[in-house]
């Protein structure tokens, strides 16, 4: 093993792994403009502040999972843990409402969290997000959890459900944390650590307990106590939902990790991931631009785990095609080959065709090697003997067969080939 390795909880990707993320990436690229969404992209470092004042001081973000440092000033900077307080810094510090309102916004890059390292959990992970500020019409939470079950759909993906739920404004809220506390008092001694934990700092993460599921099954359910406006948004997000012909489950135990959200909270789970089967979660936040400085402005986002979204469609089988073959290996042999291949690298390129130049001193039958380690679908040599009588030889690598064609008619030949495949 060589000196140095990844940081714990990091991954390099590479080879047939590229391709999901290509296949992700692109799909989501290609929907975000279907939608009329614009890209955002932020700093991996913010002022840690940013983060303790946007996603809360009690959340198990801040509390335990930060990458914080002093630089060499002295300021407390952090590495981003998600995407939505960036966004927002940025939203307010750019004026961005200037841009109009509502502004729809995506966002695509790691994230960084000291979390235990384990299946569908790295410290490094990547997230894609999107933003909605300046509305608090139902109608964009809809639109929004319509993206996210297009995307899986548009990705092949089938075992997944779409969970929603509403978890009231702050004030609300108060209400039926006291109604927690009172439920949860005597169960008290007999729950998890983390539930002790919580109960005091933030008590509706006791409700997606992973350990104390049976405390949790028979808790009160914060639907029960919605004020009137949240009720009346929550009916709406269902009817547009249902207009959109996407399927859901109702779910009062959805409350999400971070402080932020009001009303609106959502999730989608795939069945065949197991401990870590949330494969993106979002809701509204209707007081974060104001917490962190800005004018009141409504809110709705989501995040998708990429990494997470990748076992899926591991687990379901989806074939995905690998968009970076390469079409034609140029192989050849001395001075004036090797001025020849060069001439006819830049006349394939320029017809767009995946070239790939033999850049190595070595013989032909060591480039014929190369080529077949890169999948080539093509390899045109320019040997001694090919530059004597003015032609190439063309070797289709799947089926073996040879032709020698003149110098001259290369680049339509190829271009040719590749279409009748
Ligand atoms: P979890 O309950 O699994 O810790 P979370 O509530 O912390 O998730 P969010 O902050 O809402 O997750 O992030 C949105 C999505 O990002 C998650 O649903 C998940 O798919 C992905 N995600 C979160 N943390 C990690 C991680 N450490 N490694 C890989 N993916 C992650
Ligand atoms: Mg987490």
């Amino acid at each position: 093993m060589s000196t140095y390795t990844r940081i714990k909880g990091t991954k390099d990707i590479f080879g047939e792994e590229v391709k999901y993320w290509e296949y992700i990436e692109n799909t989501a690229k290609k929907l975000f403009k279907i939608y009329g969404y614009k890209e955002i992209r932020t700093p991996l470092i913010e002022k840690t502040e940013l983060f303790s004042r946007g996603i809360g001081q009690e959340t198990d973000i801040v509390q335990k999972e930060m990458y914080t440092f002093d630089d060499k000033k002295g300021r407390s900077l952090t590495l981003r843990p998600e995407g939505t307080a960036s966004v927002a810094r940025a939203y307010i510090e750019n004026s961005l409402i200037t841009f109009g309102s509502p502004q729809k916004l995506f966002y695509m890059g790691p994230m960084f969290r000291y979390e235990k390292p384990q299946a569908g959990r790295y410290r490094e992970f990547y997230q894609i997000g999107a933003e909605i500020f300046g509305t608090d019409h139902p109608l964009a939470d809809a639109e929004l959890i319509t993206f996210v079950y297009d995307f899986f759909n548009k990705l092949k993906l089938s075992n997944f459900k779409v969970k929603i739920n509403n978890i009231g404004t702050f004030e609300s809220r108060e209400k039926y944390k006291e109604v927690l506390k009172t439920y949860y008092q005597p169960l008290l001694p007999n729950l998890c650590e983390d539930c002790q934990r919580r109960f005091n700092t933030n008590i509706m993460r006791l409700l997606d307990c992973k350990i104390d599921v049976e405390a949790a099954k028979n808790a009160p359910s914060i639907l029960d106590y919605l004020d009137e406006e949240s009720r009346e948004h929550f009916e709406n997000l269902q009817k547009y939902l249902k207009a959109y012909n996407v399927p859901f489950q109702v779910d009062p135990k959805i409350v999400r990790g971070l402080d932020y959200y009001t009303k609106t909270a959502f999730e989608v789970e795939h069945s065949d991931l197991g401990e870590q089967a949330v494969v993106a979660g979002g809701g509204r936040y209707d007081d974060l631009v104001e917490q962190l400085g800005g004018p009141k402005t409504p809110g709705v986002g989501f995040a998708i785990g990429i990494e997470r979204v990748i076992e899926a469609l591991k687990k379901e089988n989806v074939e995905v095609e690998s968009e970076s073959e390469i079409d034609v290996y140029i192989a050849f042999q001395g001075e004036k080959g090797e001025m020849a291949a060069v001439t006819l690298s830049k006349e394939l390129r320029k017809k767009g065709i995946n070239t790939f130049l033999n850049i190595s001193k070595r013989n032909l039958s060591g480039q014929f090697k190369h080529a077949n380690r890169l999948n080539a679908k093509y390899v045109v040599v320019i040997g001694e003997e090919e530059i004597s009588r003015d032609i190439v030889t063309i070797k289709n690598m799947k089926s073996g067969e040879q032709t020698q064609i003149e110098r001259n008619w290369v680049s339509e030949i190829i271009v040719e080939k590749l279409r009748e495949e």
